[in-house]
């Protein structure tokens, strides 16, 4: 059986881990966190990173820092996972769900401004399979308007929008190192960007549990004290000693998913062209990180027999994302807008396995029960 998704050693992890535990310093914001969150800074230019312990806890952290009021609106895409609703939801805003875009479900920055109204606040693109949303077109209908843009980067690490890195154009921006993601921080974690000076010292109090006492420690203050809101959004240390030996080793693994997902591109596009099924698009401002690799099929029929083909040989493929806004939860308090795209890919998007000990000889012959489905 080859599983739709294996997580990666590199083999530092245990490691690290190890460090950590021994010189007894296990609680968060220790060494490892420090080493973590300074090299997203430096090779991102981000200006204030904070490690979570997830990306749902990255996109809380950004909706308090918001400072929504009961009414105010917040824009996200349908097609994308619930946090990045609910996290915004929580505050007690008003989501107000946008549609993805015809040639990917990224949402369609375009329909953006039809949507907005005098109560909204904030836009929260998501940057599906780490390809990026239009971001010029996003941050200029936000700079109209006067509202902040938290970008979704949970799936788009090393990745970038017109040489910019995703994560880094938004005031804020959340990023996951799930299992699931291209590198993890042991399961569960992730990552507050923070990009406007303005949030910087209330990110890192909402992060302490709503306390000064990263101040305290970096000896600005000579006592701390309950100042804000906040929770326990940080990380254990053992958490990001694992993260650390992932990110020591970003290169050889992006490497690495960007061969297995080139292999699945040349060897589809031959089916692809015969217009059994779409491949991914990357607008030419977007890079490809390599998050994921998904075929777009043309009904859900036609995808519930093609998961269910590849299940009886083996292979373990998937789909995603039924739409927020018909959710059991969300269905009642949406506006009743329909969202073709979005339930389009709810209905025929389907995810290739795509990760690090994923073998060329697996690609190929997924490839090749694909082939045999298809002639
Ligand atoms: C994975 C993911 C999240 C949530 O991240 P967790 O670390 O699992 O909490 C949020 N949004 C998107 C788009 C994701 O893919």
């Amino acid at each position: 059986m080859i599983n739709f998704n294996q997580p990666h050693l590199t083999g530092k992890e245990a490691h690290y881990m190890y460090e950590a535990v021994y010189t007894c310093k296990l609680s968060g914001n220790g060494r490892f966190t420090k080493a973590c969150q300074a090299w997203f800074e430096n090779r991102y230019g981000f200006r204030k990173a904070l490690l979570t312990t997830s990306g749902t806890d990255a996109l809380e952290m950004c909706a308090m820092l918001c400072d929504l009021q009961p009414g105010d609106e917040v824009i996200v895409p349908s097609y994308t996972f619930v946090s990045t609703a609910l996290a915004f939801l929580r505050e007690g805003a008003k989501v107000v769900f946008a549609d993805s875009m015809t040639r990917n479900p990224n949402l369609d920055a375009g329909a953006l401004e039809m949507l907005i109204t005098p109560r909204t606040k904030v836009i929260v693109p998501v940057h599906y399979a780490g390809v990026a949303c239009d971001m010029d077109a996003i941050m200029a209908v936000a700079k109209k308007h006067n509202l902040l843009v938290v970008e979704d980067a949970a799936q788009a690490i090393d990745s970038y929008y017109k040489n910019k890195p995703l994560g880094g154009i938004g005031h804020l921006a959340a990023f996951s190192f799930h299992e699931t993601k291209n590198i993890t921080a042991g399961g569960e974690g992730g990552l507050l960007v923070v990009n406007d000076e303005r949030f910087v010292r209330r990110a890192e109090i909402i992060w302490e549990k709503g306390t000064n006492r990263a101040e305290f420690f970096r000896g600005e203050v000579n006592k701390y004290g309950w100042v804000d809101m906040g929770s326990s959004f940080l990380p254990s240390e053992v958490n990001a000693a694992f993260l650390w030996a992932q990110i020591e080793n970003i290169e050889d693994i992006q490497a690495k998913r960007k061969m297995l997902w080139n292999a699945y591109w040349e060897r589809l596009k031959p089916i692809a062209d015969k217009d059994y099924f779409t491949l991914p698009d990357i607008p030419d401002y977007a890079t490809n990180n390599a998050h994921m690799f998904y075929l777009v099929l043309p009904s859900l029929e036609a995808r519930t027999a093609f998961i269910q083909y590849l299940k009886d040989n083996g292979v373990g493929a998937v789909f995603h994302y039924l739409s927020l806004h018909s959710s059991p939860y969300y269905q009642s308090k949406h506006d009743g807008r329909v969202l073709p795209n979005c339930d389009r890919y709810a209905d025929c998007l389907v995810r290739l396995p795509l990760f690090y000990d994923l073998t060329m000889e697996n690609v190929n012959f997924i490839c090749d029960l694909i082939e045999k489905y298809y002639r």
